[in-house]
């Protein structure tokens, strides 16, 4: 019999609701805090920034969350996505392991980023808001949340890391394509800019200061809202079909996975796979292991601190508690831009500090050996962020290769990498190198946080 390589579902088989972990979690994660007041942050103090529909998700304690059908409607542009077997990377690896990738490269912009940035976008339209603001680090964000907004005919106005805004045009093109505005970010236009622009005229930039710009327009325009493409309880919730999609494919596999990897830059892609293979964990009926896993120049989940903090660069985010290096925190330049964000999610580092999940750091060039190692086996040159979860699947498939464990290992690879090809170019030339995150400097960006609240 012919091996299987792809589990693939009809459109009619594509889950009509996102999973809400929070449900089933022992206790709730600590909720956001008002900067001045030291309150938690009630719908009011958000509504300047986000629709009433995406607040109410924010705090929901439902299990389920029924998909709009007009979201459904652009979900079946690409999705379902597939589960591959990836036998050839088996094969390559000589392991006893099972290696599966749950791809979500076949979205129209790359990534998993339009899973949120469609229901997004529809619920601003829905409540009559005619301009989203967001930031972009390497440009995946931006051009998911271009293309979404696009799809329901609202502005898109882009404020993007300079330091990418100059190295990475492609995005740019494809994010001015979709009709969006774009602004290297710090810029002219609001006062967080101007004020670090006057402190450092020739500053990259980072996506700390970059949401800071978008937040204050959104704030300022009652006509606009803002959006976020990772970190929020809402954006994880949206994420969720990828997983809920997986358990119905494991089905047709027969299998069932004992090792969960994927790559948290601020928590949604890895969040969105294991969050429904946590509730079966939790309600005893499997039992793997779910792995995090970070850049060793960025690792907010493994050196950074559990407490309140600012989104945000100026802090005009409400307090958030999460893992974070400190809202001032500049990592090195990656080529991971998605991964380069000071903080986590704080439903996961929530669900990290109850246990639930493992995580690990890795370097770059670990990271793009196994990205190229994957590519010559499976064919998809992966983006730069899921080479991580892959350098942690392959080092896991070696390790069952010594014990002789026939383990199954799925891993998220949440995006290809046909527009950061360049950082392959890099790796190939020999030009990359690891930067060590001196513990001086991470111990000069902590002590920054805000010390009002726990
Ligand atoms: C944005 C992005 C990430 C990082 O964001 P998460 O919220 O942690 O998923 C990872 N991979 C890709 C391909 C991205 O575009």
């Amino acid at each position: 019999m012919a091996e299987r390589t792809k589990y693939i579902l009809d459109e009619s088989e594509m889950p009509t609701r996102w999973y809400n972990i929070i449900a089933d979690l022992p206790e709730p994660p600590p909720p956001p805090l008002h900067p001045a007041t030291g309150e938690p942050v009630g719908p009011d103090d958000l509504a300047p920034l986000f629709p009433e529909a995406l607040i109410a998700q924010e705090v929901t304690g439902e299990r389920y969350v029924d998909i709009p059908e007009e979201v459904l409607d652009v979900y079946r542009l690409w999705r379902p996505s597939p589960l591959f077997r990836a036998r050839r990377l088996e094969r390559a690896l000589d392991t006893p392991a099972r290696i599966y990738y749950k791809y979500e490269g076949v979205s129209p912009v790359g990534s998993h980023k339009p899973n949120t940035a469609v229901p997004q976008a529809y619920y601003n339209a829905a409540e009559g808001i005619g301009k989203l603001t967001t930031e972009t680090g390497a440009g995946q964000w931006g051009s998911a949340l271009a293309f979404a907004c696009a799809t329901f005919g609202i502005e898109c106005e882009i404020w993007q890391v300079r330091a990418s805004y100059d190295q990475k045009p492609y995005r740019k093109i494809m994010m001015e394509t979709y009709g969006a505005t774009l602004h290297p970010s710090p810029s002219e236009l609001t006062a967080s800019g101007r004020a670090v622009l006057s402190a450092h005229p020739d500053s990259p930039g980072s996506l700390g200061i970059a949401i800071s710009e978008a937040v204050e327009v959104a704030a300022q325009d009652p006509g606009a809202r803002y959006a976020l493409g990772s970190v929020l309880n809402h954006v994880l919730l949206h994420q969720t079909i990828i997983g809920e999609e997986a358990i119905l494919q494991f089905e047709q596999a027969g299998d069932t996975p004992d090792v969960l990897v994927g790559c948290t830059g601020g928590g949604s892609n890895f969040g969105g796979l294991i969050f429904p293979f946590l509730r079966e964990k939790l309600a005893g009926r499997i039992s793997p292991v779910i792995r995090a896993v970070e850049p060793a120049a960025c690792p907010s989940l493994t050196r950074g601190r559990y407490a309140y903090d600012f989104g945000d660069t100026a802090g005009l985010t409400p307090l958030l508690k999460m893992h974070t290096l400190g809202h001032d925190f500049i990592p090195d330049p990656i080529h991971a831009g998605g991964l380069r964000y000071h903080g986590m999610s704080p439903l996961l580092s929530h669900i990290y500090e109850l246990g639930l999940i493992e995580a690990t750091a890795v370097a770059q060039q670990e990271c793009f050996a196994a990205g190229v190692r994957f590519a010559r086996a499976e064919g998809i040159i992966p983006a730069p962020e899921p080479t991580h979860a892959l350098a942690a699947c392959i080092e896991e498939a070696l390790r069952c290769k010594e014990t002789g464990e026939e383990k199954v290992i799925l891993t998220a690879l949440c995006g290809h990498a046909h527009l950061d090809l360049p950082a392959y170019g890099a790796y190939l030339a020999g030009e990359m190198v690891d930067n060590e995150l001196a513990e001086a400097t991470l111990q000069e960006s902590l002590a920054g946080l805000p010390v009002s609240a726990g």
